[in-house]
């Protein structure tokens, strides 16, 4: 068993109503399967939309899936995995308002330095990217954040470089 069977067996899923109607009890076998531990041995892009997450909220298995996501990043996972974790990650802590998103945000600051190292080290196109806007979201401390940004400026994508995505979440009191 490595860090991301670890974290999903940790999370109590019967116990948690899933965006479908369902327990999200399935929900587990959903994680295996992006991370390339499902049936299929392969990662397979399981979408988790209506689930978890859809544009206009989130669901009572959000913290979990973020706490799962993490564990993910920090285990050997395939690159095409861990931008899809990635994807998921940022779903879960872009979420407005109410209380979920604000949890999600809080547990993915335990690992921010999980996400500053997917910045650095650029491993597949469109990764540094999607955790850099992660952290445009959660990290406190923006003067860290915008010295990251000139560093990773080569690689960063527009957005990112120019300050356009983590210029709305200066100062909101976010985290
Ligand atoms: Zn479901
Ligand atoms: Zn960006």
């Amino acid at each position: 068993m490595r860090l991301i069977e670890m974290e999903i067996t940790r999370q109590d899923w019967k116990e948690m109503s899933c965006g479908c109607g369902n327990t999200a009890e399935h929900l587990a076998g959903y994680l295996l399967q992006l991370a390339g531990r499902g049936p299929e041995q392969r990662p397979i892009n399981v979408s988790f939309e209506g689930h978890v997450w859809s544009p206009a909220a989130l669901w009572e298995p959000a913290p979990s899936v973020t706490a799962v996501a993490l564990a993910a990043l920090a285990d050997d996972v395939a690159p095409i995995a861990r931008g899809w974790f990635l994807d998921l990650l940022h779903c879960m802590v872009a979420g407005e308002g109410t209380e979920l998103p604000q949890r999600c945000r809080a547990l993915a600051g335990q690992g921010i330095w999980l996400l500053y190292e997917e910045v650095m080290s650029n491993r597949s196109p469109g990764v540094a990217g999607d955790a850099f806007e992660i952290l445009a979201v959660i990290e406190p401390d923006r003067a860290r954040l915008r010295r990251v940004r000139e560093i990773a400026a080569e690689w960063l994508p527009v957005c990112c470089r120019t300050g356009q995505c983590d210029d709305e979440f200066d100062g909101s009191g976010l985290v």
